[in-house]
């Protein structure tokens, strides 16, 4: 292939921004085509009432990733962005009163678990020993790499080897902690990544360990702040973002791909194209003019998509200092709400809640005297659960609502200002997500690694992939390190 002078970036997700920082600082001419009208894909935000919410992930973990894209081209993040503080992490609670505050404060934990059972604190350092291994191999071996040769399969299965990677995670915490609750509280952090805590590959053990070593942190004015930074600093370093005009077609000649057409009749011609997209959108929409898309999608629709979410915003009279800026409201069952989401497609009276209270980090989300909370309750994509969301989306709002007011906003009904929903089948229509997946492909061993979909594809090698269908897999940390392995590809090519 030529040198590569002009790259396009499907998808303004944050792996889609991420790469175009990338490409663009490296001195490839990016053009991003992002269908929304905003940036930042699932980080998304809506306003309603001087109340302000984030439809997607409400906190920030591994900030050293974002800080990285910032450095790349010696600008600094902090000018742009102010992130603050989450403390605790987050408290886990569960209906019999027992409660747990996750934090970076090793004598605080220590305390908390000594609160449940105090000679489970030995097994929580192994646990956190075990973590620290992981992460160091994760870290310094596979997140931010492709495999795309015989190394990159033989250093995996090196590491796989290793850690016992076969082993689910809340069974790895159950070897060492005998807790019911401290194995929820190590293991709930796979959903992060789309995981079911009962079958998720132990490795997941690493998401911990990157809270505790990175912190969590809240971009005052909201994630959607730091969607709008990361484009900002794309446009900064000479990238052309373009907004509201979907790609419709990837152009390819033979086994090249040569340019991207649009829903607007733009059409350009670019040396290589990476899409952001969901990935069976792009390879049965964007590339259902070739044999290759429609293969691609066909093999893709077949295997496992991870839950999708419904979220709940709401405003109310008050301020509520007590409510931590994340907690999770367990519910009775663990492993089977889990199984109900994952194989069975119910949606059970029960629920496992995560609440954010982004108004106690930024006031500025709320207006004066007042409060904004999410919750969001992962519930089957809609292929497990093909209900009418649009009609059954408001009694499904009101439930959640009862549920919190129940266990922990009293008098929530009568101080409510504003309420407002997104459902599974809003994500699939916002940001053409497959099913409503809020995680896209499922992460489990038999799709992690190199049988995720790759960073390059396999029959037109200038056609690349970025984000969460891609490996390390879906949540913030590991699209954004998905985008360094898409770049570095990419580049090796521009720079033969
Ligand atoms: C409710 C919810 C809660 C979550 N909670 C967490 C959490 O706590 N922690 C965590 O780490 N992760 C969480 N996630 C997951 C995380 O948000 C995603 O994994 C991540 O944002 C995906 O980023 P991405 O770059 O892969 O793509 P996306 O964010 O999916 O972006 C893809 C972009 O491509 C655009 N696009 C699609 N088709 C086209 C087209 N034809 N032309 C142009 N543009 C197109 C879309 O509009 C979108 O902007 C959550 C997700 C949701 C929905």
């Amino acid at each position: 292939m030529d040198r590569m002078k002009r790259a396009a970036v499907i998808g303004a997700g944050f792996g889609g921004l991420a790469l175009a920082i990338r490409l663009q600082a490296a001195g490839i001419a990016t053009t991003v085509i992002e269908a929304r009208d905003r940036p930042g894909g699932m980080v998304r935000g809506s306003a309603r009432q001087g109340f302000s919410f984030d439809d997607g992930p409400a906190t920030l973990t591994d900030p050293q990733a974002i800080h990285a894209l910032w450095a790349l081209s010696g600008h600094d993040l902090a000018r742009d962005v102010e992130l603050l503080p989450v403390t605790p992490f987050s408290r886990l609670m569960w209906p019999d009163g027992t409660r747990f505050d996750l934090s970076d404060d090793d004598p605080a934990m220590i305390r908390e678990i000594g609160a449940l059972r105090p000679e489970d604190a030995g097994g929580y350092r192994r646990f956190l020993g075990y973590a620290a291994a992981v992460s160091r191999d994760v870290r310094d071996g596979l997140g931010p790499h492709a495999f795309d040769d015989r190394a990159g399969l033989a250093r995996a299965a090196a590491l796989l080897a290793r850690h016992q990677a076969w082993r689910p995670l809340h069974a790895l915490a159950s070897r060492f902690v005998r807790d019911e609750h401290l194995r929820e509280a190590l293991s709930i952090q796979a959903l992060q990544a789309g995981g079911n805590p009962m079958t998720a590959s132990a490795l997941y053990a690493w998401l911990h360990k990157l809270e505790r070593d990175g912190g969590v942190w809240f971009p005052r004015g909201g994630m959607q702040a730091l969607a709008l930074a990361m484009a900002r600093l794309f446009e900064r370093l000479g990238g052309t973002l373009m907004l509201g005009d979907a790609a419709v077609e990837i152009e390819t000649r033979g086994d090249c791909a040569t340019g991207v057409r649009t829903a607007s009749g733009w059409q350009a011609d670019f040396d290589a194209v990476a899409s952001n997209a969901d990935v069976v959108a792009s390879y049965a929409r964007l590339l259902g003019h070739t044999h290759r898309g429609r293969k691609a999608a066909d093999r893709l629709a077949r295997r496992r998509f991870a839950p999708s979410a419904f979220v709940v915003h709401f405003g109310i009279e008050g301020i509520w200092p007590g409510i931590p800026h994340h907690s999770i409201l367990f519910g009775p069952r663990y492993a089977g709400l889990f199984r109900d989401i994952y194989e069975h497609g119910v949606l059970s009276a029960d629920a496992l809640i995560h609440l954010y209270h982004p108004s106690v980090t930024d006031p500025g989300l709320a207006l004066e005297g007042m409060s904004s909370f999410t919750a969001l309750v992962p519930v089957p994509h809609l292929g497990k659960l093909p209900i009418d969301w649009d009609g059954e989306g408001e009694a499904y709002a009101t439930r959640i609502l009862d549920h919190v007011e129940s266990r922990l906003i009293h008098g929530l009904r009568d101080r409510l200002v504003t309420r407002a929903h997104v459902t599974p089948a809003d994500l699939g229509r916002d940001v053409s997500a497959h099913l409503g997946s809020a995680w896209s492909l499922e992460p489990r061993l038999s799709q992690s690694g190199w049988l995720r979909v790759h960073h390059r594809d396999d029959a037109i090698p200038n056609l690349y992939f970025v984000g969460a269908g891609t490996h390390p897999g879906a949540g913030i940390p590991a699209v954004i390190a998905s985008a360094q392995a898409t770049a570095q590809l990419m580049l090796e090519e521009s720079h033969p």
